[in-house]
């Protein structure tokens, strides 16, 4: 690591902390010229691979699960805010238990477990849009399609 300011290579770590989204954060300062600055060391997503249930495998796309993540929120009080939690908290799940091959239905499962704790509806949704879940999908569709009635009753009236 080069100082900013004067290139010296003699940096000094003062201070190491989490950062918010799977970060380091760390306090520097230069041993030549008392320069201080702080650097951040991130996580790259790149790297991951999904293997999906036929065992294929793509690369992991943070986009792709964001918008899978918008279609079961589509229309549900839920902020980006709160997407984007659960997006890096489920992230951050998958991580720690897998290194580089993701199986699609583990990713599947992390959404799931923090959805199902920020909307129920939502959770059904999600776990619709799974094969896995033929059968239950239907069970799915029913409480959603309640769920919809209810909301058309208390808009008209
Ligand atoms: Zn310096």
């Amino acid at each position: 690591m080069l100082c900013p300011k004067c290139s010296s290579l003699d940096v000094k770590v003062l201070e190491t902390r989490a950062g918010k989204v799977a970060s380091t954060r760390r306090r520097r300062e230069c041993q030549s010229c008392g320069h201080r600055f702080s650097t951040i060391e991130e996580v790259l997503h790149e790297d991951l691979t999904v293997v999906k249930s036929d065992d294929s495998r793509e690369c992991f796309d943070r986009t792709k699960l964001a918008m899978s993540l918008r279609r079961a929120i589509s229309k549900r009080p839920i902020d980006a805010e709160q997407i984007n939690a659960l997006l890096t908290d489920t992230l951050r799940r998958i991580e720690s238990e897998f290194d580089d091959e993701l199986p699609s239905r583990a990713i599947a499962d992390a959404v799931m477990h923090g959805l199902r704790t920020v909307d129920s509806i939502a959770w059904l949704r999600y776990a619709s849009f799974y094969e896995d879940f033929t059968q239950f999908s239907r069970f799915a569709e029913e409480i959603l399609y309640l769920g919809g009635e209810r909301a058309g009753e208390n808009s008209g009236g």
